[in-house]
């Protein structure tokens, strides 16, 4: 089962990486409403339309930070492209595994059969 062990430093990224989203979404929320309130309030001092302007600017550009894909998810995607996704197979009860199932282990791409639990190295065929 413990063929590869996912290292303490990877979890605790993955731990901020869901932290930052959780929190992210909670600021562009935050910012969203109160731009509104101010566009809203515009009508009565037009100064808040820019007030408003930048707070969506800000919740923008705080929800493209935190939406965009942290260094795991781009390493995992990159090895999906290098191999076929269908051939992803567990080697002990032989359930289809799903490719978000890998895990990057030191360089070395490792899958973990949720039907079985089973953890085994993914090998990577090229497509062409
Ligand atoms: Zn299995």
């Amino acid at each position: 089962m413990s063929k590869g062990k996912v290292k303490f430093s990877e979890i605790i990224f993955d731990r901020i990486v869901n932290l930052k989203t959780v929190v992210g979404a909670v600021v562009v929320a935050i910012l969203l409403f109160f731009g509104i309130i101010f566009a809203l309030a515009a009508v009565y001092a037009p100064i808040r339309l820019a007030v408003a302007a930048l707070l969506f600017i800000a919740a923008f550009g705080i929800g493209y930070y935190v939406t965009k894909k942290p260094t795991t998810i781009v390493q995992r995607l990159e090895l999906s492209g290098q191999m076929k996704p269908a051939a992803l197979k567990c080697p002990n009860c032989g359930a289809a595994v799903d490719e978000k199932q890998i895990k990057i282990v030191s360089g070395v791409p490792y899958a973990t059969c949720p039907y079985c639990g089973q953890t085994f190295e993914v090998i990577e065929e090229p497509k062409w």
